[in-house]
């Protein structure tokens, strides 16, 4: 699908609360794609994480919003490392993340975690990521 970047799409509440949440500025992106060429795990994503910052950019909420890549992203920093540009897609994707869950939208059913097979810090890291 063809998508324009216009001015209203730059002002639009979705992408003002992406860079007011992760204190990044979408529009120095500019898509060289380093931070999707080193990502540890990239070959899970359903969507690179370049292309996340340009959906992003583009405001398409649901796309990057309903991606599997957001849950995926391990805050490693390593796209951050290779940026030319200073951006920081951890903070992105932890932004992205805040909004579905303030939608109250859960990525895990609780109910479905079976707590004792699991390490204790990994049930407690998981409800923080996941669950609002
Ligand atoms: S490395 Fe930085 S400038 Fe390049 S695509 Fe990724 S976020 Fe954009
Ligand atoms: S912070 Fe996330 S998107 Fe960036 S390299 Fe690490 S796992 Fe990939």
């Amino acid at each position: 699908m063809r998508r324009r970047l216009s001015r209203d799409t730059l002002r639009s509440d979705f992408v003002r609360k992406v860079a007011e949440i992760s204190g990044q500025n979408l529009l120095a992106c500019y898509q060289c794609g380093k931070c999707s060429a080193g990502c540890p795990v990239v070959s899970e994503m359903d969507i690179l994480p370049s292309q996340v910052i340009r959906l992003a950019q583009l405001g398409s909420d649901e796309e990057v919003l309903n991606s599997r890549t957001i849950w995926l992203c391990a805050s490693c920093m390593t796209c951050m490392a290779r940026c030319p540009k200073g951006v920081d897609l951890a903070k992105v994707m932890e932004a992205l993340r805040l909004i579905r869950l303030r939608k109250n939208i859960d990525h895990v059913d609780i109910s479905s975690i079976d707590a004792g097979k699991l390490p204790q810090i990994a049930v407690v890291s998981n409800l923080r990521k996941f669950t609002g």
